[in-house]
């Protein structure tokens, strides 16, 4: 924004600068710009009234009209508070003040009638309001310009030192008197017309101090449009951008690696999804462009295959390629299945992590210079300065959101040009956050499970029925089946995690003893040797179950194992839920989810586990965790500033609105890609107005 909007918050009227250092701290508001986006979060209608005797627990703020008397002093040292008498027509409550006292019940007057507003709550059983609003009801209506009143979030701090939503309301007024005339517009006029959006100016001043509530509705919509829209117009021109200057190696040859494998390899029928995503691929690799994409797809979708294939394809035009994964497990296992898909093909495939012997990686390092080495797979170990290739053509990166930007960014630099870059995510995100976090990416899901299998069923018990549960284990292993049992870990809780693990580990080794059953165990704390051994028992089928702690979260293959417990279910979040169970079900049996918990959920809980029960489908339940928990917490995001500090829009609720953002801005950079055009002259000052503090964000995947 101008000039104007720049100005230091304490410059404002009624401000000063001991307010503007607790609204920098508490509030990160700085500047005249940083108060008038800081938007209402909902707003109350002040033509309202109700009854004393409609309140309920439920209401979050009540406006009442009536008398105040009968003054008095209660409660022994400590806990003194003044209490009063509210009287409606209906009834009573009572209004409670811990201080100020004295001044209130000065200005109070028994005869006249008051407008009451705040939050009720339940004391000794009956309602009464602590530190209600109090205003004479004749000036009350004398002002009542409109009946939407807004309310800002505070803080605890803020409103301790007198600064509450009245506070920002006055303020917000205030900053708008001084800045009539002063709103530019920043969309261009043809979208504004479009689109039929209010203008910029109408929009601040109605979100702020609504009119009615279909100017605010229209406000809401401009304002939101208008954030989704600047995020989209910079994701699209960063992805043009680095289409246009990052020159891609051109692979354009099917040879014998791809053919060979796809003929005389693959022992089944690729799914339909998996045939579009390798399309969507190979058209990339052709295009004379980097390949930035990214690929989406539940856990057992086939998408290590759809890799596989493009790496092929790099190896047809004579480069190298490398995939790259979070764990040294995840590694190992990768390096397993590729070496075995690629058996008898004449393709050197090489493990580097961590544990390679100092030998081995001077063989890989020699191999890797001579390009006789074709495919690399390890873990950060890839990244590091010493490992460099002849010509590295194609980099997959596995668990995508497991890596930092930078980490991923070294991978870039170990050719003369990037490399075509695939990202894969396990962890289904749902569209709004993807086209939002991932906006510069190029997208492919592969939304279609190979076929025959069966879905995994899930359950949901509480503690006290782990008999029946165990009864349930049993009947699997005789059956020949193996079963996981798993406990959370979380930070801050570290010590009594692995106390519940250990007490569940004795638990399940007394309810399946010996000689009968064989239980491993496997947690963070172990050494990887130690943890390579106890894994290695339970793949072979030595044990019959696994406890553990979610080291074994990412894509640990056992198709033996049908059952999936998961111990104090209700600690974990959606997205674990989901990857955990989808670490049965990969055989041909029917395989189980049990979720534990405890008796008594929090909503939120309960309807996580619900939401498992009801569902297999990993978008679906994305969908649902971004409602839960919004976009801040979700898994992956932590990367992304924007994603995070939306302003107003919601990505959960406004997927329509950020649809018709996307929509417009491919439109508008469609017929003027470098915004050259005068009628995108305000929207090009905007964007850079916006994103001027650079992140670095073009690197991103
Ligand atoms: P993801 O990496 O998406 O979790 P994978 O690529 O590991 O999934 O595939 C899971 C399993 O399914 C593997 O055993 C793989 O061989 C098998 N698979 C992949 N694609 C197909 C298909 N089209 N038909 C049958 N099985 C498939
Ligand atoms: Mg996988």
């Amino acid at each position: 924004m101008s000039e104007h909007f720049q100005q230091d918050i304490k410059f404002l009227k009624g401000v000063g600068p001991k307010r503007a250092e607790l609204l920098n701290q508490e509030l990160q508001i700085y500047s005249f710009g940083d108060l008038i986006a800081y938007f209402p979060y909902k707003y109350i209608d002040r033509s309202r009234f109700y009854k004393t005797t409609e309140i309920n627990s439920k209401l979050t703020h009540i406006q009442l009209k009536g008398n105040i008397s009968n003054f008095r002093q209660e409660g022994g040292r400590g806990r003194k508070r003044l209490v009063a008498d509210f009287r409606d027509e209906a009834g009573m409550i009572q209004l409670v003040w811990f201080h100020a006292a004295k001044w209130i019940k000065g200005s109070i007057k028994e005869d006249k009638t008051y407008v009451v507003y705040g939050k009720p709550a339940i004391f000794q059983g009956r309602f009464n309001i602590i530190h209600p609003e109090i205003e004479d009801h004749e000036l009350f209506d004398a002002k009542l310009s409109t009946s939407l009143q807004a309310l800002y979030n505070t803080t605890e701090k803020l409103k301790n030192n007198f600064i509450n939503t009245r506070v920002i309301h006055k303020l917000q007024n205030s900053l708008l008197k001084s800045s009539r005339g002063k709103i530019s517009e920043s969309l261009p006029s043809y979208l504004i017309k479009r689109i039929n959006l209010i203008s910029r100016e109408e929009a601040l001043i109605n979100i702020h101090f609504p009119a009615s509530q279909d100017l605010l509705n229209r406000a809401s919509f401009r304002l939101k449009f208008e954030e989704l829209f600047m995020i989209q117009m910079h994701l699209l021109r960063q992805k043009l951008i680095r289409k246009e200057k990052s020159q891609g190696f051109v692979f354009s040859e099917v040879g014998e690696y791809l053919n060979g494998f796809y003929h005389q390899h693959l022992k089944f029928e690729l799914t339909g999804a998996q045939k579009r995503v390798i399309k969507e691929i190979r058209h990339d690799l052709g295009s004379g462009k980097q390949m930035n994409r990214l690929l989406q797809g539940d856990v057992g979708s086939g998408k290590t295959l759809v890799a596989l294939m493009g790496m092929l394809i790099a190896l047809d035009n004579k480069y190298q390629a490398c995939l790259m994964a979070p764990t040294e497990i995840l590694a190992n296992q990768h390096f397993n299945t590729i070496s075995k898909m690629t058996s008898g093909l004449d393709i050197s495939v090489y493990l580097l992590t961590g544990s390679t012997k100092k030998a081995e990686r001077n063989i890989i390092d020699e191999k890797l210079q001579q390009g006789e080495l074709h495919i690399l797979i390890g873990t950060h170990a890839l990244i590091e300065d010493r490992v460099s290739f002849r010509n590295l053509g194609f980099v997959v990166i596995d668990e995508q959101h497991r890596f930092g930007v930078a980490q991923r960014a070294k991978l870039w630099k170990k050719n003369v040009r990037p490399p075509h870059v695939l990202v894969m995510t396990a962890t289904p995100i749902p569209r709004t956050l993807a086209m939002t976090l991932y906006g510069d990416l190029d997208v492919s899901v592969i939304d279609e499970l190979p076929p025959g299998r069966k879905a995994v069923k899930t359950l949901h018990f509480t503690d006290s029925q782990r008999n029946r549960v165990f009864g349930f284990m049993k009947k699997e292993i005789k059956k020949g089946q193996q079963i996981f049992v798993v406990f959370p870990l979380i930070q801050e809780s570290e010590k009594m995690d692995y106390k519940d693990l250990e007490d569940g580990y004795n638990g399940i080794s007394r309810a399946f003893p010996p000689p009968e059953y064989a239980v491993s165990v496997i947690h963070g704390k172990m050494k990887a040797k130690e943890k390579e051994i106890s894994m290695s028992y339970f793949v072979n089928g030595k044990t019959h179950i696994m406890v553990a702690t979610t080291v074994i979260e990412v894509g640990v293959d056992v198709p033996n194992a049908t059952v999936m417990v998961i111990e104090s279910a209700e600690r974990f979040g959606l997205s674990q839920l989901h990857q955990l169970r989808g670490r049965v079900g990969r055989g041909g049996d029917q395989s189980y989810c049990i979720l534990m918990s405890k008796e008594k959920l929090s909503d939120e809980a309960r309807k996580r586990l619900e939401t498992m029960v009801n569902t297999n489908d990993g978008f679906e339940i994305s969908e649902v965790d971004l409602r839960l928990r919004g976009p801040g917490d979700m898994e992956g995001t932590q990367q992304s500033g924007m994603a995070l500090n939306l302003k107003i829009a919601n990505l959960s609720r406004d997927g329509q609105i950020l649809q018709l953002a996307r929509n417009e801005a491919e439109k508008i950079l469609e017929a003027d890609p470098g915004l050259t055009d005068d009628s995108n002259e305000v929207l090009k000052k905007q964007l850079s107005l916006n994103f001027q503090k650079k992140v670095n964000w073009g690197v991103i995947s």
